[in-house]
């Protein structure tokens, strides 16, 4: 028995230090300490042996097991430790993981970027609902029902006299309802109009729109900040060209071109070998603008200005269609 028993021991020692994962140690337990393992089988022989050996040797066989036990648990405690180490171990000579970076989007860059010139210049910020009432979409800005024009600035119709402004114009109104003179604001924002999805045209675009209302503001003062914007906007070389043109809120009215950014005015296919690019409509409040809004066309006279963003985007990057900023497709967006 003690021979067996010394046995037990050195092979137990052996093999526990052989393992290396709770399997292992799993299954040595079920070798020397399961109900048909080596310790049970020894104490089963115990009844065998001479009356003055018994206690002795049950003594040591309940001493073995309770090492086994003991050391068991050590190593298994020491394994887990180890494992842990290893989880919490960084390895500073492996190439790091780049988190994916988030950017703005080019419309809303652009329009980032066109409110920052004219901030610079004194204008500030204004923004209105994009559900609007009739009232603020045509009528207090000179289009009458029965007016052509209106058809220009169609929009999509809510319910009764609500429905989606076809244009930022409508924030001015508002701004002129609330302030009195001089006012100096932009009005950047989302637009619709019920035009069918091509290359150039959307249901959903975005504007900024311009207002300065003082007294003695002339024609001048416009063709200057506008001059300022784009030289600020396509490069210090770009020229202005402005066209007489209609709008039922503006009088005078003018469409206003740059020299063109890609051909720099010679004449290419973006420009239609014209050497200038539309860019913008402006003109001088209509006097019937002011009366809308309770202020007097005699004391007071202003310009106002409109873009749309896609459009300054779409010539800036050189895109060719403005379907692509509303794909949501990473390999385009990811460009700017
Ligand atoms: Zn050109």
């Amino acid at each position: 028995m003690e021979e067996k028993i010394k046995e037990i021991k050195t092979s137990f020692q052996e093999e526990l230090k052989n393992a290396n994962d709770g399997n292992s140690l799993e299954s040595i337990r079920i070798k020397y300490l399961g109900r048909k393992g080596l310790i049970s089988e020894l104490m089963g022989k115990l009844p065998t042996l001479s009356a003055d050996k018994k206690p002795q040797a049950g003594r040591e066989l309940n001493i073995l097991k309770t090492q086994i036990q003991k050391e068991l648990e050590k190593k298994k405690s020491e394994l887990k430790d180890i494992s842990l180490d290893k989880k919490d171990t960084i390895d500073i000579t492996m190439p790091g993981v780049l988190p994916e970076e988030g950017k703005l989007h080019p419309i809303t860059k652009t329009c980032n970027e066109i409110n920052d010139i004219f901030i610079s210049l004194g204008f500030r910020i204004a923004e209105g609902p994009e559900i609007e009432k009739e009232f603020y979409n045509f009528e207090a800005l000179n289009i009458p029902l029965e007016h052509p024009s209106r058809d220009a600035f169609d929009t999509f119709y809510i319910k009764g006299d609500t429905l989606l402004r076809s244009h930022t114009s409508t924030v001015q109104i508002r701004i002129m309802e609330k302030t009195q003179p001089p006012i100096q604001a932009i009005m950047p924002g989302k637009v619709y109009r019920p035009d069918a999805v091509d290359a150039s045209h959307s249901f959903m675009f975005h504007q900024v729109e311009g207002l300065l209302v003082d007294k003695g503001v002339r024609f001048s003062d416009l063709k200057g900040v506008l001059d300022l914007f784009t030289k600020r906007m396509f490069g210090e070389r770009t020229k202005t060209r402005f066209r007489p043109s209609f709008f039922p809120f503006t009088e005078p009215s003018a469409e206003v071109d740059i020299s063109c950014i890609i051909c720099k005015g010679k004449g290419c296919r973006v420009c239609s070998h014209t050497g200038w690019l539309e860019i913008l409509g402006a003109g001088m409040v209509n006097p019937k603008v002011f009366e809308a809004v309770g202020y007097s066309p005699s004391k007071y006279t202003g310009f106002a200005f409109g873009m749309g963003v896609e459009r300054i985007a779409m010539l800036k990057y050189g895109i060719d269609d403005i379907r692509l900023f509303f794909e949501n497709d990473i390999r385009f967006l990811k460009q700017f």
